[in-house]
């Protein structure tokens, strides 16, 4: 293996500079998605800043510094049971904003952040998005948009750990990670799959070996390819569609809401 880390640590973007330059194009969506001169009256509070795996940006209850704008880092919104098990709720990638119980007025985390994917994020301090939230009415519109994303990520997230079987989950939370680190290689382990969607080792090492032997990923020494994405999204349970629908706003088609 060439990675010195014993988990997951992206391994085959090599766009790992920070990017903040003006002529750059912005890497985060919610960041994209604003008006360049919104954007540009941001930039003075955003730092650069790079995100190592296994990070924690913030426990559930722990006050929230700063909210990261990810651009090819990625990090999981895991709750708490017991005080032991973590199971993955949510993840945020370029398309969205870590920290979002921010825009709903509280300054605490109701989750922890765990930097699933090493990367770039830009990053600003909780009391200058408060300001730069209150007076920007465009930055309100595209933080809630996202936050209508994230709760139905988080939503179908539970409904599908209680009634999904582990392979379509393993097929979704490959898709879903694949979006966002834009690659289909990535390297992880048994043990942090296994947190990620909540089962035994035992039972993820049966549905990544199922996957391969069908040929839709390679699976080495904890190093994923997707070999075949239409494959992945067919073994996929429903709860994939339904999610990456309510991120690129057709949310209605996707849920098979009436138009209008
Ligand atoms: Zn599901």
């Amino acid at each position: 293996m060439d990675n010195t880390t014993s988990a997951s640590k992206w391994g085959s973007n090599p766009e790992s500079t920070p990017r903040v330059s003006k002529r750059e194009p912005i890497a985060n969506s919610v960041l994209a998605g604003l008006p360049r001169v919104t954007y540009e009256s941001l930039k003075s509070g955003l730092e650069a800043v790079k995100l190592k795996f296994g990070e924690i940006l913030y426990e559930p209850g722990q006050v929230i510094g700063h909210v990261y704008f990810p651009s090819d880092s990625l990090v999981s919104l895991l709750t708490l049971v017991d005080h032991r098990s973590a199971l993955e709720v949510g993840m945020v990638g370029r398309e969205g904003m870590v920290g979002m119980a921010l825009t709903l007025g509280s300054n605490v985390s109701p989750v922890r952040a765990l930097v699933q994917g090493a990367g770039t994020a830009l990053r600003m301090s909780a009391a200058r998005f408060r300001k730069e939230f209150k007076r920007s009415p465009l930055l309100q519109r595209g933080l809630y948009t996202y936050l209508n994303a994230l709760m139905a990520q988080i939503t179908q997230t539970a409904a599908c750990n209680r009634f999904h079987h582990v392979e379509g989950r393993l097929a979704r939370w490959l898709l879903m990670t694949s979006d966002r680190v834009r690659s289909d290689k990535f390297e992880l382990t048994q043990d942090f799959l296994s947190h990620m969607l909540g089962v035994r080792r035992v039972g993820v090492t049966e549905a990544a070996s199922a996957l391969q032997e069908r040929k839709l990923i390679e699976y080495r020494r904890g190093r994923i390819t997707i070999l075949d994405h239409a494959g992945l999204e067919a073994a996929s349970c429903a709860c994939y569609a339904l999610v990456k629908g309510m991120n690129d706003g057709k949310g209605k088609r996707a849920l098979g809401a009436p138009a209008g």
